[in-house]
């Protein structure tokens, strides 16, 4: 796929300069020297800019700053921006905001913005990427998921799934030492298919139930061990409507950071019609025609919303309107 670049989350070309993950003396030169450190907290990255319009950008503070106080280990190293030098993240999950609505936070949809005290002056906030993203330049939107995706990984596993010893970060991030057993372990990427189906001029699409009202999606699922990108695309769209699958060619990937997913975007073609959907998964899915996505996409679709903007099945459906797969 031509275009499978523009895709939100695609790579900017951040150097992650691996060689600087080990060179410690470099690192805390970087931190001294007030490189920039984009603070997170519970997945949320610290966000300014124009709330209203989404046009924001990563917050990025200096080491000592006082919104840095709670981090929970030491700051993971993103990479070397060309204009800004070396970037950093920290996780600051350990800060509790004076008001906060638990019921809001870590939903599908959450559109609370928590702002830490130290920070009243500048407008920064904490902020739910998925709901934010699209406003990111295509470098602030790499390193944000880059970000999250590293601590969210952090976060979650701070034992040794070997011995169960607590773990220690090393290497700025890039992976964790048990001092126990002496396993290393690394931050896990999990691959999942995405899948454009088509019958010819209707394409595939359902909904999980859960979903926000009329939302419908090209079909996904993560790919098991021992399995191939093309077969675990045939078994999903079995599995889940019971339509057989012929051909399928790899389109593009993104990096999906919630938490931990690359979603690869492919092509299959239907060799079978009728649709048979597995409950548990689905609770509904059908065929839609060109001309009623074209609908669905003018925001005209009695039925059916499209897919979140910024996800790759938005970006996959739009260029499969426009003819622009290949
Ligand atoms: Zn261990």
């Amino acid at each position: 796929m031509k275009r499978a670049e523009t895709v939100l989350f695609a790579s900017s070309g951040l150097d992650r300069a691996a060689e600087m993950r080990r060179d410690e003396a470099a690192l805390k030169k970087a931190l001294k020297d007030g490189a920039g450190v984009l603070p997170l907290w519970r997945g949320k990255p610290m966000l300014e800019g124009d709330f209203e319009t989404g046009a924001v950008s990563p917050a990025f503070r200096p080491m000592g700053h006082p919104t840095l106080a709670k981090a929970r280990e030491a700051p993971v190293f993103l990479g070397r921006d060309e204009t800004a030098g070396p970037l950093f993240a920290v996780d600051i999950s350990g800060w509790v905001p004076a008001d906060v609505d638990e019921d809001q936070i870590g939903g599908f949809v959450d559109n609370t913005v928590q702002r830490h005290p130290s920070e009243e002056k500048t407008g920064a906030g904490f902020a739910e990427l998925r709901r934010m993203m699209t406003g990111l330049s295509v470098r602030d939107a790499e390193l944000v998921a880059t970000a999250r995706g590293l601590l969210e990984w952090h976060r979650t596993h701070p034992f040794c799934s070997r011995c169960g010893a607590a773990s220690e970060m090393a290497e700025a991030g890039w992976h964790r030492a048990c001092p126990s057993c002496g396993a290393r372990h690394f931050p896990r990427t999990d691959p999942v298919v995405i899948m454009l189906i088509t019958d010819g001029e209707r394409v595939l699409v359902g909904r999980s139930p859960g979903w926000p009202e009329r939302m419908y999606s090209l079909l996904a699922g993560f790919i098991e061990p021992g399995e191939t990108v093309e077969g675990a695309v045939r078994r999903e769209v079995m599995e889940e409507a019971g339509i057989k699958v012929g051909r399928v060619s790899y389109l593009s990937s993104q990096p999906w950071p919630f938490p931990a997913s690359l979603m690869m975007g492919c092509r299959g073609e239907a060799l079978s019609r009728e649709i048979t959907i597995d409950p548990e998964e689905l609770e509904d899915a059908r065929w839609v025609s060109r001309s009623e996505m074209l609908e669905v996409f003018a925001g005209r679709h009695p039925e059916i919303a499209p897919a979140r903007k910024g996800a790759i099945a938005h970006f996959l459906l739009e260029h499969w309107l426009s003819d622009r797969l290949d």
